[in-house]
């Protein structure tokens, strides 16, 4: 039941995120515009702001195969993927249990693999914070140099 309530309220498009219009709008002309998204984001905030949910959008709509007014289309195979959990090349991490510099070797290891469904690999670090200070450095150098 409560997993039906989740998936019902999860926003499913930035115009539905209540109370985040700045950035929403912001992230949207990025969507739109010719330089595209940024390869790294770091969302900041009290608890529940919105950050995960802006980020899984994020993560959606970088993989959507025909994007409007920054939007994702909900349509396509990759948003249909998404808004079924099931989309390959996103990889949600709760960076709080998952904080040692082993952690994040595996991610870099992992990082430089090619997206299996074509399209871009979104890596989500719920709780950054909680990372181990080695942790944090390791992490550094793969926002400092991402791979394609
Ligand atoms: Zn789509």
């Amino acid at each position: 039941m409560s997993e039906v309530l989740y998936r019902k309220w999860r926003p499913q498009r930035f115009s539905e995120v209540m109370g985040q219009e700045a950035i929403t709008r912001t992230l949207r002309n990025s969507v739109a515009s010719e330089r595209g998204l940024a390869h790294a984001y770091l969302f900041s905030g009290p608890r529940g702001t919105g950050k995960t949910t802006l980020g899984r959008l994020l993560a959606k709509v970088a993989n959507c195969g025909g994007p409007s007014d920054g939007e994702p289309c909900n349509l396509c195979v990759s948003c249909t993927a998404f808004n079924e959990g099931r989309a390959m090349d996103f990889i949600e991490q709760d960076a709080a249990s998952h904080n040692s510099v082993d952690d994040i070797r595996q991610l870099r290891e992992n990082v430089v693999l090619t997206p299996m469904a074509g399209g871009k690999k979104v890596y989500l670090l719920d709780e950054v914070h909680m990372l181990s200070k080695g942790a944090e450095n390791a992490l550094l150098k793969t926002l400092e140099e991402p791979p394609d």
